[in-house]
This record gives structure tokens, sequence and C-alpha cells, in this order.
């Protein structure tokens, strides 16, 4: 008799799960599993936010699973003690194949080539699929057959991949016809650093959010995208990273609302659907470069560049204290509820990367500290764009004036005083720049003269290339 592991990882959901509807399929008996692994975890920077959000999401994807009569085992170990921690548990219940969605990160597809060889050795298929993108690494590919390094002809070349390619979500599966035991879940606790309470943590609430985005943000995404002050992006992050909910549902819930493909979106919508293929970019990126998985710049002759790592500075950016008022709110955004607009991780990643002439790893890691979204590719990307360091990079001549961006996308300072409260004593206009007058209010003054830090860093790119 056949019986079915699924083996879960950054996807905890059940519906329009690959694996999962693939072992369903099966008709016999389906078991789950998840390893957590807090060394290796603690290796790659991950904070308690994300680590006590994930126990949540496990809790809740235990209580799925047991109402489709798959129970989930839960072991501890770490990505070298993978395999055989797995292959205790397929010997102990008798497994005849394990399915997984595939991680593209270097060490999980290490960690999985070791699991695939050590479960194959008893004779247990192992059936991967790719799930996490909406097409997958090394399908979209220049007439070369080589990777695409630029987002824009990345972009149309998978508009036509996607064209030809695309499959709807998989709906949950229906309960499985076998009588079960049920494992105990022990539970393991973390205290969050940021209060991550109002985040969903049930498939049925994100799908819920996913719809309400759907209904009414995508429809003037483009024109709110970079207000920071607007719920005006979907803030479905945290579930797209954890695996809540799967593009493929994003995409299907656009479709529906605006009742025509992507294909035939208006540019407010489809603005939207651009990010999504940002995403897919990014991944593609990691597979097709191993280097950006080990730390290394996109563009080698970056590494050569004389980072300052101002242990003073750096302590004041990352305490919200540099005496710019955009810079803070997104710090105080970042540490106080374990997200960050977009707009703004961009402005504080070119401040720290430009300004301070921080090494943009330091910044990485501190995003991956706190962000409940935090993801290898996009982060690495994020912080690799911001510094110049990457691919399809910001130029390194273009550095973002805080103080103007600020002025643009939030003019009120609605989004400065939500963060900074102190600042509401202040006229809207006068919050970006509070040194620009006398104020006596207990706001710092501006920790560089963003002026002349410009140009130092503009010099120590220049420097690069002579
Ligand atoms: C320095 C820096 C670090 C970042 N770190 C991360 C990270 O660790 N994890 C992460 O998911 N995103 C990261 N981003 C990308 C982006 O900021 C977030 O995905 C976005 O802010 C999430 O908000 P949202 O869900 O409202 O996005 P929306 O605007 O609603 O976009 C929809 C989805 O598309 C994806 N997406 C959007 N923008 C990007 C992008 N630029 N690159 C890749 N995917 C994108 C996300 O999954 C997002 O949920 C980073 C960006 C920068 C500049």
């Amino acid at each position: 008799m056949q019986h079915h592991l699924v083996w879960f990882r950054e996807d905890l959901r059940t519906t329009d799960h690959t694996a999962l509807a693939a072992a369903c399929l099966s008709e016999h008996p389906v078991t789950a599993v998840y390893q957590r692994t807090p060394e290796t975890w603690a290796s790659f920077d991950i904070g308690t936010n994300r680590l006590a959000y994930t126990e949540q999401l496990l809790n809740s994807l235990y209580h799925e699973l047991n109402s489709l009569n798959i129970p989930l085992h839960v072991q501890t170990t770490t990505y070298d003690g993978a395999a055989e921690m797995l292959a205790d548990l397929c010997k102990t219940l008798g497994i005849t194949h394990l399915h997984f969605n595939r991680q593209y990160e270097i060490l999980e597809r290490r960690r999985d080539y070791a699991v695939r060889t050590r479960l194959t050795d008893q004779s247990i298929a192992c059936i991967e699929y790719d799930d996490l993108c909406l097409l997958p690494p090394g399908s979209v590919l220049t007439a070369q057959g080589t990777p695409y390094t630029v987002f824009s002809p990345f972009k149309k070349r998978w508009l036509e991949t996607y064209r030809h390619a695309g499959q709807g979500p998989f709906r949950k599966p229906a309960p499985i016809p076998h009588a079960r035991t049920f494992p105990s879940m022990s539970a393991v606790s973390h205290t969050p650093e940021s209060d991550i309470h109002c985040w969903a943590i049930t498939e049925d609430d994100a799908l819920a959010r996913l719809e309400a985005f759907c209904q009414e943000g995508v429809l003037h995404y483009d024109s709110q995208r970079n207000a920071p002050a607007l719920p005006g992006t979907s803030q479905l992050s945290p579930y797209l990273a954890r695996g809540l909910l799967s593009p493929r549902q994003c995409i299907a819930a656009a479709e529906r609302a605006l009742n025509r493909s992507i294909h035939e979106f208006p540019s407010e919508s489809f603005g939207w659907v651009n990010e999504l293929i940002w995403r897919d970019f990014y991944k593609h990126l990691l597979v097709a470069f191993p280097r950006l998985s080990k730390n290394r710049a996109f563009r080698p002759e970056t590494e050569k560049l004389a980072w300052r790592n101002d242990p003073k500075e750096i302590e004041r950016f990352m305490s919200a204290t540099t005496g710019i008022p955009i810079i803070d709110a997104g710090i105080s955004e970042l540490t106080s509820t374990g997200w960050m607009h977009n707009r703004v991780r961009m402005i504080v990643a070119q401040f720290l990367t430009k300004n301070l002439l921080v090494d943009w790893r330091i910044g990485e890691a501190f995003f991956m500290r706190y962000l409940l979204d935090s993801d290898l590719a996009a982060n690495n990307g994020g912080w690799q764009w911001s510094a110049s360091t990457g691919t399809d990079a910001a130029p390194y001549f273009r550095v973002f004036n805080p103080v103007s961006q600020s002025q643009a996308h939030d003019p009120d300072g609605i989004y400065l005083t939500r963060y900074l409260p102190v600042l509401s004593a202040l006229p809207p206009k006068a919050r970006h720049a509070p040194w620009m007058a006398p104020h006596g209010l207990d706001y710092p003054a501006p920790m560089v003269d963003l002026k002349a830090t410009r140009q130092r860093a503009i010099d120590a790119f220049k420097g690069l290339s002579s």
C-alpha cells in the first residue's frame, strides 16, 4: 500500500499547494511533515518576528491539515540533519512517496539534494514541484538560452511565456477518507520584537485580504503605490513569503476582479502584476547566479568599494535617530510592525549604502532580523538595487535625496507623524526637514550633510572604474 508524505517548507497553506494537491490525487493515505531548523535559521539572521509568525502559521496549518485527515509531524533539526530525520520518519511510517515544492536558495537546494539521495537509497520516490514562482526559474531565457539580467526584457519574455503556460490555482483538496491518528504538536514560543498581531494567520483571512485588495486597491495601484501614508499596496508580502498565499492565487483574484486576463489589464492595475513579476525575476536570478546566495555582489567590481561601516552611524540608523524624518519613520515602521512600505525601503536602503557608505550586507541582515516577509531573493535584490551593486540596479550617480522623496511621496507628513508623533507640532510642510527652522522639539539634528555625503558616495563609486 502506498503512503505519501508531503514536506512543507515556505508554503504553509493547503489551497493551491502543488505538492499537496499531487499527493492527494494519489487517493492513498497522506501525511505531512515540517522541520524547524532554528540553528540554520539563526545563521541566516532570521529574527524572532518571523519565527513567532511562522509558529502561528504552523499551528494554523496543523488544524487545516487535521480537517483534511492529514496528520502533521513537526521535527527539529538542522539542514545537515534534515535527510536523516526524514529518512527515520519515512521508515517508521512506511512512506513510499515524498512530495515537496522546490526552494531555490543554494543551501536549501543542497539540503534537498541530500534528502533525495538518502530517500532514493531507501527506494522512496521523491517528487519535486515548481510552485513558489508564477513561472519556474530557467523557463524565461533569452534567445541564446541565457538568463536575463535586466528586468524590462525579462518581463517582455515572461509575459509571452506566461500566455502559454498559465495554469490556474488548485483547489483545497477534499478530506482523505482514511482513519488516522494525529501526533500532537509541541509548541515553541518566540517573543516577537514587534507587534505582529494584525497580520493574518489563517488561509481564509489571507484570502479575504487578497480579495479586498483586488476589489479596491488593485484598481488604483499605480497612483497610490508610492504613498506610504496610504494603504496603497496590498500588504500581502508576509503571506507570499511564508506561503500562506500563492502568487497564482494573487493573479487569479486580480483577473476575477477585473474580469479580464492580466494581458489586458489597464496600466493602473498592471503595475501590481509587474511587482509579482519582479518577485519572479529575483528568484530566477538566484538560481542563475548562485553567488547571490553567497553574500556576494552581482557586480564583482563593487566588492572593492571602500565601505565606511562606522559603528556609531550604523547604530543611529538602526535606532531611528538619524535626525532625517523619513529615515527614522521608516525604521520605526519596520521595528514596530515587522513590515515597511516599499518606497521607504528604497529610501532607507539608499541612505544607508550611499549617504553613510555602509555595506549593503549590513542593511540586508538588519531587514532579515525584523521583516515578516524576509526573503533572500527579494531582500538581496532590493538591497543590491539600492546600493548599485546589483543587476539592473539604480545607477550610482542617481542618489535619492531623502527629503525630496519625503516631500514627493508624503507631502503632508502624515506617514512621518504616524511613526514620529513629536513632529506633529510642526506645520506639515516643515516636517520633512525640521532643521530648516528652529523648533525646540525633542528630535535630533541630522546626523550627516546630505549633499556632501551624496558626493562622497558618487566619488567612491567613480573610483571603482579608475
Ligand atoms: C531594500 C529592500 C528590501 C526588500 N526586502 C524584501 C523582502 O525581504 N521580502 C519581500 O517580499 N520583499 C522585499 N522587498 C520588496 C518590496 O519592498 C516588498 O515586497 C513590498 O514592499 C511588499 O509590500 P506589498 O505586499 O504591499 O507589495 P505590493 O506592492 O502589493 O506587491 C505585491 C507583491 O509583489 C512582491 N513584490 C513587490 N515588490 C517587489 C520587489 N521590489 N521585489 C520582489 N518582490 C516584490 C511581493 O511579494 C508583494 O507582496 C524589498 C525591497 C527593498 C527596496
